[in-house]
């Protein structure tokens, strides 16, 4: 999960029309807000549910770009109550409270709480609940997630990659903008790609840049 910087403001009357997807698709790069898979196969996700909050139903902010994966394995208790609800990754920097790694050894995604706030603690936990269930299939009987901490290691794998041509080519330059456009968070998993970053001090220092770490 990363950021998203909504910028279209469509006007509608009912929240599946053309318009919306349109915007939906630009404003979240085309990529699930939840497991970070780019796909053209999207649901709207409502991340107050329809059903307890009839007046947010065709409200923008309302709706999330999310594959069908994750809005299936999403429980229908999330949001419903401020014990149940998780973080609102268009409002919230998501980076700034968890971390996402892929433990290949162990073939899972250690999902990690790195930051307290008082007043977020619930969603923090819920979120990373949620995250777990969504990579790991815990308390899940979705069978998915196999499929997908493939494709994550596939991508992670060839970042590593990149990065390790980068220590050894004399052309640094075309490598740098693969390593950017794989960092920014409209790459897919990026979140994975931009801990591995964030975790090294030494890469850190070469590419906090294309990150937004202003530290
Ligand atoms: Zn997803």
């Amino acid at each position: 999960m990363v950021k998203v910087d909504r910028e279209l403001n469509p006007t509608f009357t009912k929240y599946n029309e053309k318009d919306v997807t349109d915007s939906l698709k630009k404003d979240f790069n085309k990529k699930c807000y939840l497991c970070e898979e780019v796909t053209r196969h999207f649901e709207i996700d409502h991340f107050y549910p329809q059903k307890y909050y009839t007046h947010l139903i065709n409200d923008y902010s309302n709706l999330f770009y999310c594959c069908q994966k994750c809005n299936k394995i999403k429980p229908k208790k999330v949001n419903t109550c401020s014990n149940d609800e998780i973080l609102n990754c268009c409002e919230i920097d998501i980076e700034a409270y968890i971390k996402l790694k892929l433990n290949i050894k162990e073939c899972k995604i250690e999902i990690e709480q790195i930051s307290t706030d008082k007043n977020l603690d619930t969603q923090i936990k819920n979120t990373i609940k949620l995250l777990n269930r969504i990579y790991n299939g815990e308390d899940s009987k979705s069978n998915s997630c196999e499929d997908l901490r493939e494709e994550i290691t596939t991508v992670v794998a060839s970042f590593r990659k990149k990065l390790d041509k980068y220590q050894k080519s004399k052309l640094k330059r075309v490598i740098i903008e693969q390593i950017k456009e794989d960092l920014d968070i409209t790459s897919s998993y990026s979140t994975f790609k931009r801990w591995i970053i964030k975790d090294n001090q030494v890469l850190n220092n070469k590419f906090k840049q294309y990150i937004g770490d202003k530290t």
